[in-house]
């Protein structure tokens, strides 16, 4: 039975165009996103051949569809598309042939067997009774609430589905959450896999998919442990993107790019850091860096633009006063960011309170070296006297 399992999948590999050497190595990096050593690359290699198709939902609940844009710009073919032929996902609205009543009959025959994976994109918007959003004759949230039912886990993939994202940003007229908000506000227990950034990285959806659905982790529970307290796997977002960050030796040296100075154009050739720009990277938690994007060919600090902290989460409030409204307006620097339950306060706090230590250091230890005149810098004695002035900005 594994043998034709595998003889099938060497089939579907070779339809698609995928060399079984382009397989393995790609099993590798899922390997490595997992937290496991790249020796464990054929053991998952094995497992995804001789798998079972696994059903999963694709829900699109307030969304600007960034998310499965984001899925889809894989080439085809490739290996993530080969991965995901193997998961039967029975309906993912935006991408589907199915629409109408088939459609929903899918949902429904789905939900009726259990055990199944729903994958939320999008804001739970709550506005007007749940009328805001209304999918085959329901609100949302009674669609919400009906796949998660009988699911065995929710992956809330993008920010919007982990905190409400752009679509929470004030005033909020919607009333959008987060699904873990959500469900904790209506006693739904079922476990949620928080991966916020937006969109959300197509490889860290993988790497979840094969965790979750065909290594057996959450059969076990191991899954859960893996996660912090905000419900995000610790391996993605266990450490800052300034720790990580090529432009990190130039923040160590006082060098930033900023905005309107004379060398602002020859200063951003020379990939100086973008800190002074509102660059949210000493504060945000994700492996961006080292993940990267579109095939690992680039991310947004290295393509020029700072970090505005969209990885940043707020599952457990959800709504207003997340990263968005935190971190606007993006482009300016950081004097004072806003935290709910923790008011304004300054970034290197922020890294106190949630742990990250490293980046304390480095922005004491990048501004102490201007300071002390070591290395040629921005005025930092100025722009700390303009930083008391601005006050929560
Ligand atoms: Fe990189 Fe931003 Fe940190 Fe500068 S502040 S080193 S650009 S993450």
């Amino acid at each position: 039975m594994a043998q034709e399992a595998r003889a099938e999948f060497s089939e579907l590999l070779a339809a698609r165009g995928v060399s079984r050497r382009d397989f393995l190595k790609y099993c590798g990096s899922i390997a490595a996103l997992l937290g496991m050593s790249e020796m464990y690359a054929p053991q998952i290699a094995a497992a995804v051949q001789t798998a079972a198709l696994q059903p999963a939902l694709w829900m699109a609940h307030g969304l600007c569809t960034g998310c499965t844009e984001s899925m889809a710009q894989v080439d085809t073919p490739d290996v993530p598309t080969v991965v995901l032929d193997l998961l039967s996902i029975n309906y993912w609205e935006t991408v589907m042939a199915a629409a109408g009543t088939q459609a929903e009959e899918n949902v429904t025959a789905t939900v009726a067997k259990g055990g199944y994976v729903v994958v939320v994109e999008g804001s739970v918007m709550l506005g007007q009774g749940g009328n805001v959003l209304r999918i085959g004759g329901k609100t949302g949230i009674e669609e919400l609430k009906t796949v998660a039912s009988k699911a065995a886990a929710v992956i809330a993939v993008g920010s919007c589905a982990v905190d409400g994202g752009w679509v929470a940003g004030k005033p909020n007229p919607a009333e959008a959450t987060g699904v873990s908000k959500f469900f904790a506000d209506n006693g739904i227990k079922v476990p949620v896999i928080n991966l916020p950034t937006c969109p959300v990285n197509p490889e860290w959806v993988v790497a979840m998919l094969v965790d979750v659905l065909l290594m057996g982790q959450l059969a076990d529970g191991s899954i859960l442990k893996k996660l912090d307290s905000e419900g995000r796997p610790k391996l993605i977002y266990g450490s800052t993107i300034h720790d990580n960050c090529p432009r990190r030796g130039h923040f160590e040296n006082g060098e930033f790019v900023v905005f309107g100075s004379a060398t602002q154009a020859a200063d951003e050739a020379r990939g100086f850091c973008l800190y002074q720009m509102g660059c949210k990277g000493p504060q945000t938690y994700t492996n961006c860096p080292l993940v990267r994007w579109n095939h690992r060919v680039s991310w947004c600090v290295e393509a020029g633009s700072p970090c505005i902290g969209c990885g940043t989460s707020n599952s457990l409030t959800g709504g207003p006063g997340n990263w968005v409204d935190a971190g606007t307006p993006f482009l300016s620097r950081t004097a004072n960011v806003r935290l709910p339950g923790i008011g304004g306060v300054q970034p290197a706090t922020i890294g106190a309170v949630v742990g990250g230590v490293a980046a304390v250091g480095l922005i004491a230890h990048g501004i102490g070296s201007a300071a002390k005149g070591r290395v040629k810098g921005v005025p930092t004695e100025t722009q700390k006297v303009y930083d008391a002035k601005g006050g929560d900005r």
